[in-house]
């Protein structure tokens, strides 16, 4: 978590559960690297556009006048993709009409999830390193995270501790919160890890919300191709899944993202969420419905793109002398310093674009327990082969110090 407030604590107006919050690493580093000029490798936005066919869907959207509030729930035509894609992919049934909201990204169905679920002093069991969205919509509803460290295993492959994750659920447990494929390790949840917080859920009798915005990007040398957890047995009913555009289809600015689940939950974040942005992005949603129903070669051609990167920058890391930790999905690798002689991740990005002119992000911010991401820092590979070439060859630089 980041824990530098901004203001001095005696005149700053912000209510106390955010007050451990500052400014977003992501905001920060991205910061850093317009004012160095760096390669930034921080923040994870494509630098390239995604399908034409949705590009063009959308400014015809503008130009025939699709510019006022979309229905609450989403358009009808988006929730049917959104339906149609889980059936394509997932083999899992939704009905539009009441078992799929439209939100402001993921984020926003993150937070309404939670936000409408959670009492004050009920806990959530996550996973650090966490999405820093979450520490903080956890905060503002009065929840309390219960964090399980995945932690990287003999092979450099990050893994859950069964009895951690055991001993993280309690009588308070309210939802355990997943993201698999995660970020920012690009770690992929196995059969085995997934059925273990499913049996947990069951035997808890607790929700299971599910962030899969990078449900597309598993590589072929993954251990588990992913798996949603909604596809266990028992756990359909108990689990609130959600995704977004924004990492599928290269349009991160768009915010166009949806939450799928039984009816109550669905109807239960609903309520949330409409005092939250009630709508957005009317013009975009049809454009994401176009999207949505690429042909399955749309899907394959975005994943062999980012393996392709994803080769390149962990050779480049390589070279440079990084341990690294090689993901199985997502479009993040994260890597141990240590071999550099770094000993604080915060320090050594702070002081990478100086030092080599590249920005990357330190994950011991998405930790409860700094010290278990102290040595660690996360690469973007979502960036052009040539944009890759130049970050690698720059860190090159610091082997040779
Ligand atoms: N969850 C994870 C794990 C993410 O990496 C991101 C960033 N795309 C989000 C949620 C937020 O998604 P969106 O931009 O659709 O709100
Ligand atoms: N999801 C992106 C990342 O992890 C950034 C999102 C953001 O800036 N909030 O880098």
């Amino acid at each position: 978590m980041v824990t530098s407030p901004d203001v001095p604590a005696d005149i700053d107006p912000l209510v106390h559960r955010m007050r451990p919050f500052g400014t977003t690493i992501f905001a920060e580093m991205s910061a850093l690297a317009v004012r160095t000029g760096a390669v930034n490798l921080g923040q994870g936005f494509p630098d390239t556009d995604g399908p034409t066919a949705m590009l063009t869907a959308a400014a015809e959207a503008i130009r025939a006048g699709q510019n006022q509030y979309p229905p609450g729930p989403g358009i009808p035509a988006l929730r049917e993709a959104v339906a149609g894609h889980q059936r394509r992919f997932w083999g899992l049934d939704y009905d539009p009409a009441t078992e799929i909201l439209i939100t402001a990204g993921a984020t926003e169905a993150i937070a309404a999830a939670i936000l409408a679920l959670c009492e004050p002093g009920d806990e959530v069991v996550c996973f650090e390193p966490y999405y820093d969205s979450y520490a903080a919509t956890i905060a503002l509803a009065g929840a309390v995270r219960r964090p399980v460290t995945l932690r990287p295993d003999g092979d450099g492959r990050y893994a859950v501790d069964p009895a951690a994750l055991r001993a993280a659920f309690t009588p308070k447990t309210r939802l355990v919160l997943l993201n698999s494929p995660h970020n920012p390790t690009g770690k992929v949840f196995t059969l085995t890890e997934l059925s273990a917080i499913a049996a947990l859920c069951r035997e808890h009798d607790v929700w299971a919300v599910t962030d899969e915005v990078y449900e597309h990007l598993v590589f072929t040398d993954a251990d588990a191709p992913h798996i949603p957890l909604a596809t266990l047995p028992g756990m359909r009913e108990r689990t609130l899944r959600i995704s977004s555009a924004g990492k599928t289809f290269s349009c991160t600015g768009w915010k166009i993202g949806w939450a799928s689940g039984p009816a109550p939950l669905v109807a239960a974040t609903t309520r949330v969420k409409q005092f939250l942005t009630y709508v957005n992005g009317a013009p975009l949603q049809p454009a994401v419905a176009v999207a949505l129903n690429l042909p399955d070669s749309y899907y394959t051609g975005l994943r062999e793109r980012m393996q392709t990167q994803r080769d390149q920058l962990v050779a480049g890391l390589h070279r440079a002398g990084f341990r690294v930790l090689v993901p199985e999905g997502t479009y993040f690798a994260t890597a141990d310093i240590s071999a550099l002689g770094g000993t604080d991740g915060v320090e050594f990005c702070r002081s990478l674009p100086q030092r080599c002119g590249v920005v990357a992000v330190p994950t011991q911010v998405f930790y409860d327990d700094p010290d278990a991401g102290r040595l660690l820092v996360r690469f973007a590979f979502c960036k052009q082969p040539e944009v890759l070439t130049e970050a690698t060859r720059r860190l090159a630089a610091l082997r040779q110090r």
